[in-house]
């Protein structure tokens, strides 16, 4: 049998061999035994089910979630010379009830249907009378109320199977492979005594990279330039920020499209086409974009925002280079992704103990983004891989030759500003105070006194905004959740106050990414130089001694 499966893969798809996890899926399920396929994205999942499906007398029923999908594989299946067909709901009424009809004959190998279709009138009936062989789910993940995707009809499979005259055998398909959703599955898709496949995540050809602290934009700008030819997504957490990057990347000439759940479904359909097509080469959407997008030649995926969870970050990252040519899965983070994340999870209507558990993942991720260790192994160990190599020489932490610059001087004035202000106040008030700045906000909240020091005058205002932000990132300081957030203080930055520790600012090296080019560092050193000559000792104690004794009872 396996033989003859390897015929079939040479025979209708032209490859040579199968990938890790297929051959022995495809095996087991060649045995009539259920099977739980966890793969990466791009990691080959269709043919795991489609080869069966050649081999087996009759049809075989492909569950699928997303309409897009199905008609893109029928299409492939089509020039393949596979007779397969779908039905969903971008047919009307005359058309589905013809390919029921013809399905009834047994005209397909392979039908593929969007899960609502099993709970239809006389669907049932109709595969009753049908030899179905396999029954495939793909995106299996839908059946789980924890995973990120969940879908009811899904739970409609397991008692449709339940009614077909013979038991066909069961295979089901997922990228998510944490222990809840994987337990859902085997249970809410009543899988037989499965054997479940976890395929290496590792995805070669991706290099991951996080970038904290910079000015998102500008990174975009120079990225962009220098990759302007490639296809690539841009995630974003909001439909807002996916608009208002949208329009900027227009206005600055880029071929660009836009994907929410906020557009209408043409203009979503009409978007996704032009992109696949590579009518436009950048897509920045939420995540509502991708799931199941078969676009192999993705060279890059830049999530602007930070996502929820590693699982989330993953399946997103791996559509980049899913025809194995390299693909840079790059993710820039910024503090206030954190609260965006806080406040999504708060405001959606799942019960507290899920909550929990969605502030957990969120740490993971948040983890990703500031960890100094090799990011593939990172995410390897997330998913529960447990021979990683400690280093993998393709990620931005691998390959980081940045420099270290002592910013200690900066960070402290900032620190006793935010002290003096009493936690109470917005990084834009504090960097106005910092500026020296005599404006209106500044009188009004008291702050005038404060203010002639100038502390940090040399800078603009927006260089000591950037500051603060990187001091939030590497977590000196704090952002709360309110309304008006407000910058505090953190132990560190009080050990950092007394003298205790320094803060070190990572410079990323010109030649490491020449693409990115962080002109608020270079000034920043150039200015400290200048400085240091001019005056040698800082002014930036400002407090007397009693301060100073107050702020360490403090922490
Ligand atoms: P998934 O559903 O797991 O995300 P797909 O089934 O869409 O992935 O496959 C991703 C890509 O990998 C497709 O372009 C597919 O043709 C290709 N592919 C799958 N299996 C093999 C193989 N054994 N050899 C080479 N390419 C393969
Ligand atoms: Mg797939
Ligand atoms: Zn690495």
């Amino acid at each position: 049998m396996l033989q003859k499966a390897r015929e079939i893969l040479k025979k209708y798809y032209g490859y040579s061999s199968f990938r890790s996890g297929q051959e022995e899926i495809i095996n087991r399920v060649l045995q009539g035994k259920d099977t739980l396929g966890i793969m990466p994205t791009g990691g080959g999942k269709s043919i795991c089910y489609q080869v069966p499906a050649l081999l087996f007398p009759g049809t075989t029923l492909v569950i699928s979630p997303l309409i897009s999908l199905m008609k893109d594989q029928v299409d492939a299946l089509h020039s393949l010379g596979i007779p397969a067909a779908y039905i969903n709901s971008s047919l009307d009424y005359e058309e589905a009830a013809e390919r029921i009809r013809q399905a009834g004959r047994g005209r397909y190998k392979l039908l593929y249907v969007a899960p609502e279709r099993l709970e239809a009138k006389g669907f049932l009936a109709r595969m009753q009378s049908l030899p179905i062989s396999l029954v495939a789910v793909d995106e299996a993940h839908c059946v789980s109320q924890w995973g990120h995707d969940f879908r009811t009809s899904y739970l409609a499979i397991a008692p449709f199977i339940q009614e077909l005259p013979r038991r066909p055998v069961v295979t089901a398909f997922t990228a998510t492979a944490t222990e809840e959703v994987t337990r859902d599955m085997v249970r809410l898709l009543s899988l037989k005594e499965p054997r479940i496949y976890i395929t290496g995540f590792n995805r070669e050809n991706l290099t991951f990279s996080v970038i904290r602290g910079e000015n998102k934009r500008d990174f975009l700008t120079h990225y962009l330039a220098n990759h302007a030819n490639q296809a690539g997504i841009i995630y974003a957490a909001t439909r807002k920020e996916v608009d208002n990057l949208h329009h900027w990347l227009k206005q600055k000439g880029h071929a660009v499209g836009k994907y929410h759940a906020g557009l209408g479904d043409q203009e979503r359909a009409h978007n996704q086409e032009m992109f696949l097509y590579d009518d436009i080469r950048i897509m920045v959407a939420t995540n509502a974009f991708g799931m199941g997008i078969d676009k192999s030649n993705v060279r890059y995926v830049i999530h602007y925002n930070m996502p929820k969870n590693m699982e989330a970050y993953y399946q997103e990252a791996g559509r980049a280079g899913r025809d194995g040519e390299p693909g840079q899965c790059i993710l820039l983070f910024g503090a206030q992704d954190i609260q965006v994340q806080k406040f999504l999870i708060e405001q959606s209507p799942i019960s507290p103990e899920r909550k929990t558990q969605e502030y957990k993942k969120l740490q993971g991720m948040v983890d990703y983004c500031h960890t100094t260790r090799c990011l593939r192994q990172t995410i390897l160990k997330y998913f529960g891989e447990e021979t990683v190599p400690e280093k993998c020489g393709n990620c931005s932490n691998c390959n980081d030759n940045s420099q270290l610059t002592d910013i200690t001087v900066e960070a402290q004035k900032i620190f006793s500003c935010i002290w003096r202000m009493k936690e109470q106040y917005g990084a834009s008030l504090v960097a106005d105070v910092l500026k020296g700045s005599q404006s209106k906000r500044v009188k009004q909240y008291g702050f005038h006194q404060l203010s002639t020091y100038g502390l940090l005058k040399e800078y603009t205002v927006k260089q000591i905004t950037d500051l603060i932000h990187v001091l939030i990132a590497e977590g000196y300081l704090f952002l709360t959740e309110s309304q008006y957030p407000v910058v505090q203080l953190l132990p560190k930055a009080f050990a950092v106050l007394k003298g205790q520790e320094k803060v070190l600012q990572k410079i990323r090296q010109k030649e490491q990414v020449k693409d990115i080019e962080d002109d608020l560092f270079e000034k920043l050193r150039s200015l400290r130089k200048e400085l240091s000559q001019r005056n040698k000792v800082p002014p930036y104690i400002i407090f007397p001694d009693s301060t100073l004794r107050e702020m360490s009872q403090h922490c």
